[in-house]
């Protein structure tokens, strides 16, 4: 069969992220024959070139560079000065679950204190729902993603809390996404509320069993009335030893062990990193665990925001993903966050930009996405805009002109 390759040129800004020996300054010089086929090494800083054409083939990004040095292709775009960017990077999301919680979220808006037990209500209505329910809802979501930009996502179990449903949650995850999260330690469900031990042995031992051969990752959420430290750090030394790899959901509700957990167990994530101390910040900043901020659920929770500034001046790796969830933050949409990382956050755009697309490749330890240096997989969005700005600068407005999937254009 024939490659078809396709030119998109006369692009008013394409935001590469590429990595150092990639692109040249302003796409200068040819690039790509000479490094097709190599692994990618991952992204680099934020990078744009102007006046710029990209040129996919092979579901790999083939060639980068000025618009008017752009080679021939069998298929040409005229992207009309709009932007280009990597395809967003969403590297925290719980879309397997059933059911709803809209009164909740208006009840809390009016003021109303936080019922306990509203996860626990999403846990009654999944392990009651039939597996077409949850794949038809996963679905739905995963297709509101890519709508929004989302090309790679990852998505986490948490709702099922038996060996079955925490079983058949990473089985139907891993029907969308490589990006597979066990998350058996979400909460300790009713039914071991008097023996949370008990329910931790579960979560390392069978649950644990049954879900490594769909999951990449084992995540905890390490918090005050969820799972203390030595707790968690049970969960994910089994998790690793039965071949995943670790992620935390730290320090979100208040100061705490989890960051440094996070650290110390080499972490691909500490997510959320809202209370955090100069011991913790100084143990991101020294080590290979991202950072990832959820401004989605300050928004939604009215709780406050990171301090991403602190963050990035100590030099800590960040990213921004949704935690696209049915109780703190049901928002599927990247460009929101984008939008809230520099309204709230204080980040430049460059910046939330940045974590968006290559900080979650990072957290996700994927080095093909994120960025369009010559070998990434081709996950492209053009904005109906001239530039990445556009996604703080137009908020709530939707943007995403189309979207390519490893260089196959997505229903948007
Ligand atoms: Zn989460």
């Amino acid at each position: 069969m024939r490659r078809v390759s396709v030119l998109i040129t006369n692009i008013g800004e394409l935001v590469t992220n590429a990595p150092a020996g990639g692109d040249g300054p302003q796409g200068a010089g040819p690039q790509g024959d000479g490094q097709r086929g190599d692994r990618p090494q991952g992204a680099g800083p934020f990078a744009a070139l102007a006046d710029a054409a990209v040129v996919i083939e092979a579901g790999q990004v083939a060639w980068t560079g000025s618009a008017s040095r752009a080679p021939s292709a069998d298929e040409v775009i005229d992207a009309a000065g709009r932007a280009v960017l990597p395809g967003f990077v969403d590297s925290h999301a719980h879309l397997v679950f059933a059911g709803e919680r809209g009164a909740e979220f208006a009840a809390r808006m009016a003021g109303l204190p936080y019922q306990a037990g509203g996860i626990r209500a999403t846990v009654a209505a999944t392990r009651a729902a039939t597996d077409d329910q949850l794949r038809a809802n996963l679905r739905k979501l995963a297709a509101e993603m890519v709508s929004q930009g989302t090309t790679t996502f990852e998505c986490k179990s948490g709702y099922g809390l038996t060996v079955r449903d925490e079983a058949r949650s990473v089985a139907l995850a891993a029907e969308f996404t490589p990006e597979v999260t066990y998350l058996g330690a979400h909460v300790v469900p009713a039914e071991f509320e008097h023996d949370p031990g008990g329910y931790v042995d579960l979560v390392r031992g069978p649950m644990l069993a049954a879900c490594a051969p769909h999951a990449r990752w084992v995540d905890v959420f390490c918090e005050r009335g969820a799972f203390g430290r030595d707790e968690a750090a049970a969960v994910l030394a089994a998790g690793t030893a039965a071949g995943l790899q670790p992620r935390v959901h730290a320090n979100q509700l208040g100061p705490g062990p989890g960051v440094r957990l996070a650290v110390e167990s080499g972490a691909a994530s500490a997510d959320h990193c809202t209370y955090l101390d100069d011991g913790d910040i100084d143990a991101l900043a020294s080590s290979a665990t991202v950072a990832t901020l959820l401004p989605g659920v300050e928004f939604c929770t009215r709780q406050p925001y990171p301090d991403a500034r602190r963050l990035l001046g100590a030099g800590v790796t960040v990213a921004i993903a949704t935690d696209c969830n049915p109780g703190s933050c049901f928002t599927s949409s990247m460009p929101l966050c984008v939008a809230l990382a520099v309204r709230e956050m204080r980040m430049t755009t460059q910046e939330a930009v940045w974590a968006a697309t290559a900080g979650g490749a990072r957290a996700l330890r994927r080095a093909d996405v994120g960025h369009l240096g010559v070998g990434a997989r081709a996950d492209l969005i053009m904005l109906d805009a001239p530039s990445h700005a556009y996604l703080a600068y137009r908020p709530g407005v939707p943007l995403i002109a189309a979207v390519w999937q490893a260089g196959e254009r997505a229903a948007t």
